[in-house]
């Protein structure tokens, strides 16, 4: 059997864990299966990094970036296969140009497009523990790219692809997928089993225990994942096509504080007007979220939209650079803000989903900002300071669903 075994930050922030983590991944080797294993940076390292280029700049050069951040990762493997090796096993460490792990070119959010796995399977056909970096890749300029925060768990699930690994074990701080953050909301409860498709959404809405891009092509190449604590034994929980359990009706409660909100006034009250400012956004690669237009008494009219909080001085400048485009337009941002979710198949079909969302929001005393639904979700942007009292009230009011 071939298993990609994927360690985050806090699972390998110190040298004890390393040497944890060591003894987990030989112990599944010695078993007799191959073992490829994908490392993030050890702790808080990738925040550190982003703190001190921070210090430099505002808006920092997004190759070098990717140069800084890339370092991270590169730290843990080769720690973890040098201890791999001092316990008496042969191991190597390779970052994601000695693989190679080809990916776009757009730094900081790169997508991976093709791995070439013949010297993995070298290696591991030498009998070999495989240590690979996570979250890192390289593009056709020969340049370092990143995949996005969180990234690692899409590389895991690459490999896994590409390598037609049995299984993808993800290892975290937690034992499993929740019906809500269980460090913000105590109560929430583990599941044994979701779908590929509750997972996106709960994870394309904050639940950060997976990367959102994971899960996708986890779905798409039919990889089998399972999330696992690293601290403790266990089942864990199966992310697959279909699960035993008829599928719920609200899979989860999410919240995402990784926004920003933008506001753009004065506007021309016009279609036309709109386009320029979406093709604008669109045509520099930044995602609008959550969208409300209102009119105002001088018969101009407002866009407001949430963005990456980390895209959001970019889309500002962007936006002011093109005011006169647009029409003159004034723009204004906010960054204490945070989205509110709750997820499931059950959403639309069900008129009274919203109607106790907001009875929970309303009975916590937590005013709402801007809000969308969809088929499968309905969002509410609040403050951010009131965002975790805001996904326990609403992860109450749904309760029942999960007993
Ligand atoms: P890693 O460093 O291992 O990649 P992350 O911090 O990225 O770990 O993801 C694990 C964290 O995800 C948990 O500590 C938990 O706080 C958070 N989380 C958010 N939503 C959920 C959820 N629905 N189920 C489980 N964990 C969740
Ligand atoms: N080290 C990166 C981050 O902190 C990637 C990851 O952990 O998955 O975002
Ligand atoms: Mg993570």
């Amino acid at each position: 059997m071939l298993a990609v075994m994927k360690f985050g930050g806090s699972s390998v922030a110190d040298l004890d864990k390393i040497r944890n983590v060591a003894e987990q991944c030989i112990k599944k080797w010695r078993e007799g299966n191959q073992v490829v294993v994908v490392l993030s940076a050890m702790g808080k390292t990738t925040d550190k990094l982003l703190s001190q280029a921070a210090q430099i700049s505002d808006m920092p050069s997004r190759r070098e970036m990717d140069m800084l951040l890339a370092t991270g990762e590169q730290v843990s493997v080769s720690l973890m296969a040098m201890t791999m090796i001092q316990m008496g096993v042969t191991a190597i460490s390779l970052n994601a140009w000695q693989v190679p792990m080809y990916t776009s070119s757009a730094y900081q959010n790169a997508k991976l497009k093709r791995i070439d796995t013949e010297r993995i399977q070298k290696e591991l056909d030498s009998n070999k523990i495989v240590v690979v970096t996570g979250f890192q890749g390289v593009n056709k300029y020969e340049d370092v790219t990143t995949l996005g925060r969180g990234g690692s768990d899409t590389t895991a699930v690459a490999l896994a692809a590409a390598l037609h690994a049995d299984v993808c074990e993800i290892y975290t701080d937690v034992d499993g997928v929740y019906t809500a953050d269980p460090r913000i909301v105590p109560n929430a409860r583990k599941k044994q089993e979701v779908t590929y498709e509750e997972m996106l959404e709960l994870a394309s809405l904050g639940a950060k225990v997976l990367h959102n891009r994971c899960v996708e092509m986890a779905r798409r190449y039919n990889v089998k994942l399972v999330v696992k604590s690293s601290m403790m034994p266990g089942e864990g929980t199966v992310v697959k096509e279909c699960t035993k359990m008829e599928k719920m009706l609200i899979s989860g409660v999410a919240t995402d504080k990784n926004i920003a909100k933008i506001s753009v006034s004065g506007m021309k009250n016009d279609p036309e007007s709109t386009f320029k400012l979406l093709n604008l956004m669109a045509g520099n690669n930044l995602n609008i979220d959550v969208m409300i237009q209102s009119l105002d008494h001088d018969g101009t009219k407002t866009l407001t939209f949430t963005v990456a909080r980390a895209d959001m001085l970019v889309a500002v400048k962007l936006l002011e650079e093109n005011s006169s485009v647009l029409g003159n337009v004034e723009v204004s941002c906010q960054e204490d803000v945070a989205k509110v979710s709750v997820v499931g198949a059950g959403v639309s079909a069900n008129a009274g989903v919203a109607a106790k969302m907001f009875e929970a929001l309303s009975g916590a005393g937590i005013n709402t900002d801007m809000i969308t639904t969809s088929e499968i979700r309905i969002t509410a942007v609040v403050r951010e300071d009131e965002a975790e009292t805001a996904m326990r009230a609403v992860h109450d009011r749904f309760a029942e669903e999960w007993m």
